[in-house]
């Protein structure tokens, strides 16, 4: 074990250690490549994750008083409301993307997973991601899929097997004074065999490109003289489960990119593509009103996409309905989707989005709790006081039953628990976004949520007033969801228990195309960077002139 100070960046100090079994060097980071050279007196606030939590955050909090620090295995941020818009080719990828290095923002990035948090050393524990492939797409097999029996720090030392041998990150540790943590959730496939390895999941670019090139590769399969009458009809079958307003959603624009881009390039496939939206529940867009969720599924019926609510699927697997699974994925071929209602179906693709699950650091590596925080200030059942009180209880960290985010006080600080049915608050870990939640189950796991809750965060951190201000609470703004052919929904919001506090104007919420005038200008005016809103709305314009983009990378 030695220490060196890099010529080029004084202030960082490295502490390069061997470890055995693993070729790469673990480093402490002391300080990293800094943007102020004399932080020594500020706090560093590390934040996990460069999502709506993370990145907004962290261009929000006071550089006077804080070194913010981002470590997240992606070096952007997605406007994720736009998503839809670049698998469908309305938008360029770059069009929705904010780079997380900005010469303006006083904010260092570390392109790395975290990995575990020691809560008395005060270090996050991470994995180096700047050349592993795929980091764009969500998770199948790689960091998420690695064997925990042991901990998450041993599980941690093991290379991952289906890695290439330069894909595997170095690792290291780097301290904080306040800890963030933003890394947002996982897609939920509830166990559905053949899910996680066959069909396409829709959180981030890579996850859109890979739609948008699966699309176009099935509609040249289609029109090969190679190809069956009946393995068309399966190919040009694009089926998405979950009909919430991502699955709603993209269904929809895909329905637009299709019918009115695609068919114009392949008159000979006229009247074969089929969109099918599957979900188990009766309806679609559920947590809108009654009567917008009806206009939703009356609308994209007539639009030709095919509703199947009421459906449970139950597997899916490469190859065509009736014959034998291939040993491995076929790409030249369909897959088979097969529902308890309608028995197997054939499908070009197959888009995932179910819902949330908890990504597996904190599923797994925040569990328990092996040395309980000494030098942190904590409440113990709301009496303040040093840890040592706390015995020697197993302590651990407190979740929400159902779907294992953290669980946080009104004061988005992270809680722990021991068995002897004792909680404690930690005053320097913060949780927000899809991976946290407070005891009154708000705010949704939405980015007007997260956003809200990081603006609240860094407002009371700079003020330094956290411990006084009263808790969070969420203000909702509305929900807006795109059906197609230029319509939209908006739900005005309002007590959905008592009807005498509906809004007075706009009781029943807002449809057809003036919702979608209002859902381009919300997105157009919340897109983060001048240079983002003007290429949004340049885009759209040029589409109305010119068509989408119907290339395939
Ligand atoms: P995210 O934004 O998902 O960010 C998580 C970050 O953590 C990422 O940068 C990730 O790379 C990083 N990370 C992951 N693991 C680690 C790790 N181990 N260490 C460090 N970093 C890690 N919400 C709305 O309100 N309105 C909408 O219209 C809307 N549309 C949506 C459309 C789509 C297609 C999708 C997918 C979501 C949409 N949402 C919408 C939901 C919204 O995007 C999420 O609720 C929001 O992104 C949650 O923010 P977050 O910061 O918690 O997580």
């Amino acid at each position: 074990q030695f220490d060196y100070h890099t010529k080029q960046h004084p202030q960082i100090k490295v502490t390069l250690k061997s470890r055995s079994g693993r070729r790469c060097l673990a480093t402490h980071v002391e300080h990293s490549t800094a943007t102020n050279k004399s932080d020594s007196k500020k706090e560093r606030v590390v934040i996990l994750g460069s999502g709506w939590g993370g990145y907004t955050i962290s261009r929000r909090l006071s550089p006077k008083s804080f070194s913010p620090i981002i470590i997240s295995p992606r070096s952007y941020f997605v406007f994720t409301p736009l998503l839809t818009d670049t698998a469908s080719g309305s938008l360029d990828f770059s069009n929705i993307v904010e780079p997380v290095r900005d010469p303006r923002a006083k904010v260092d990035f570390i392109q790395a997973a975290a990995r575990a948090i020691d809560l008395k050393k005060k270090t996050i524990l991470c994995e180096a991601t700047v050349v592993r492939s795929g980091v764009t797409e969500s998770p199948r097999t790689s960091e998420d899929e690695r064997q925990v029996d042991e901990g998450p720090e041993a599980s941690f030392k093991q290379p991952i097997k289906d890695l290439r041998h330069w894909e595997q990150g170095e690792t290291f540790e780097v301290p904080y004074d306040k800890l963030v943590i933003a890394v947002g959730a996982v897609s939920q496939t509830f166990g559905t065999p053949g899910v996680r390895e066959n069909a396409m999941f829709f959180k981030d670019i890579g996850d859109a490109k890979r739609v948008k090139r699966r699309v176009r590769e099935c509609f040249e399969l289609a029109v090969l003289p190679t190809t069956t009458p009946e393995m068309r009809k399966w190919l040009l079958h694009f089926a998405i489960v979950g009909a919430g307003p991502t699955g709603t959603e993209l269904a929809a624009s895909l329905r637009d990119f299709i019918y009115k881009d695609l068919m114009t390039l392949y008159p000979a496939l006229n009247g074969i593509p089929k969109i099918s939206l599957y979900d188990v529940a009766p309806k679609v867009l559920s947590m809108f009103d009654e009567s917008l969720s009806r206009y939703a599924m009356d609308t994209m019926r007539s639009e030709g996409i095919d509703i199947k609510t009421s459906h449970h699927v139950k597997s899916l697997r490469w190859g065509p309905p009736g014959a034998p699974a291939p040993h491995e994925m076929d790409p030249k071929r369909c897959l088979t989707l097969t529902t308890k209602e309608e028995g197997e179906v054939g499908v070009g693709m197959c888009v995932w989005a179910t819902g949330n699950a908890m990504t597996k650091f904190v599923s797994q590596s925040l569990h328990a709790v092996k040395i309980f925080p000494n030098n942190s200030i904590y409440t113990l059942d709301g009496k303040s006081g040093p840890v040592a009180r706390a015995g020697l209880a197993s302590w651990e960290y407190k979740k929400v039953p159902k779907t294992g985010a953290l669980l946080v006080d009104g004061h988005l600080r992270v809680q722990l628990q021991n068995d002897a049915g004792q909680t404690a608050v930690l005053s320097d870990v913060f949780a927000l976004g899809d991976n946290a939640m407070l005891e009154t189950g708000a705010p949704p796991a939405t980015a007007q949520g997260a956003f809200q809750e990081a603006k609240w965060l860094a407002d009371h951190l700079n003020k330094r007033d956290l411990a006084q201000t009263p808790p969070f609470s969420f203000r909702n703004m509305g929900t807006l969801a795109y059906i197609g052919s230029e319509k939209a929904l908006m739900q005005i919001p309002h007590d959905m228990h008592d009807p005498s506090k509906r809004s007075k104007y706009l009781p029943g919420g807002l449809t057809g195309r003036m919702a979608r005038v209002v859902w381009n200008a919300a997105y157009i005016t919340m897109s983060i960077s001048w240079r983002n809103k003007l290429r949004v709305a340049f885009r759209w314009t040029l589409n109305r002139l010119f068509g989408r983009d119907v290339s395939r990378f």
